[in-house]
């Protein structure tokens, strides 16, 4: 990535941060936006000055920005985060926090930034990446199960589940709320974790279990950041697919949508390949 690109992405989230400020008038907005677009961008550089720090720059970023928002945002601040969250607020009809959140990152950033929120700032993934199962498709014969639904059924139960909660008119929906943000992400974390295993892929959890991406995808299919691909500096070696954490053949979809649904910016395939055929 140029250091000019990098210079627009943090002008982005700064823009964002300022409006939001503004707007609201709230201080925590200008906080916010620009500590995620600093995080972002010092990662980014990282990973482009030098490959000893390259390695390490998405983890960085990951858990600057994951540790933020689970312990700080999550927990000490006691915001629901999760899709949960995100119905709550619009419910009560206050534009804040999860609803802010999603919007940003998980519903209009994703035309211009794809799936960067899994690849970069996702609290869940930020642990899951530290498995062992990184590349799934390192023998070739990896396939991708056909489980996807299950990601629909929890969207929609989602949903309905604090439908109740409000129709029930349960006392102290805000503690119930921060309860559940502690037991979704227990339970997350949980069957993440034993789904990395048993798959032995660490991102199993997000190919066929996260709500999320049903807003996710939308998005990141019409996304203006996505891996280009130069096919005549390519020698078909397949190392960018052996190394691509989301099973995303580059080379055969990098005009069709699953360059954008599933790919989730990591680099890794770019970083692989040693023909300067990929890039952002
Ligand atoms: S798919 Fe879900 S769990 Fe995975 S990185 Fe994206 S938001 Fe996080
Ligand atoms: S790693 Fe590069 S050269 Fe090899 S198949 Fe992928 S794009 Fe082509
Ligand atoms: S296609 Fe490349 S950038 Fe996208 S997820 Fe796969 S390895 Fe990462």
């Amino acid at each position: 990535m140029k250091k000019s690109s990098i210079i627009i992405f943090f002008a982005v989230f700064e823009i964002i941060a300022i409006l939001l400020f503004i707007t609201l008038n709230d201080i925590f907005y200008l906080f916010n936006f620009t500590y995620i677009g600093a995080c972002l961008s010092i990662g980014l550089y990282l990973y482009n000055v030098d490959s000893k720090y390259s390695k390490y720059a998405r983890n960085f970023i990951q858990l600057a920005i994951g540790l933020y928002m689970l312990v700080y945002l999550g927990i000490i601040s006691r915001e629901n985060m999760m899709i949960e969250g995100f119905w709550y607020y619009l419910f009560l009809g206050v534009f804040e926090a999860a609803v802010i959140h999603y919007l940003v990152a998980k519903i209009l950033g994703p035309f211009l930034f794809g799936r960067g929120w899994c690849g970069y700032a996702c609290w869940t993934a930020m642990i899951l990446d530290l498995l062992p199962y990184k590349t799934p498709n390192k023998n070739l014969d990896h396939e991708r199960k056909n489980f996807g639904f299950i990601r629909y059924i929890l969207f929609i139960a989602s949903l309905i589940g604090v439908g109740l909660l409000f129709m029930m008119n349960v006392p102290n929906l805000s503690t119930v709320m921060f309860y559940l943000f502690i037991a979704g992400n227990i339970v997350y974390y949980t069957v993440g974790i034993i789904l990395a295993y048993a798959l032995k892929d660490n991102r199993a959890f997000c190919k066929y279990i996260c709500p999320t991406t049903v807003f996710l995808k939308i998005g990141a299919r019409y996304s203006l950041l996505k891996v280009k691909y130069k096919r005549e500096n390519c020698i078909s070696c397949n190392k960018c697919y052996r190394v691509c954490p989301m099973d995303v053949d580059i080379c055969n979809n990098d005009k069709n949508k699953k360059n954008g649904t599933e790919c989730i910016l990591c680099l890794s395939c770019a970083k692989e390949c040693g023909n300067d055929a990929l890039f952002l």
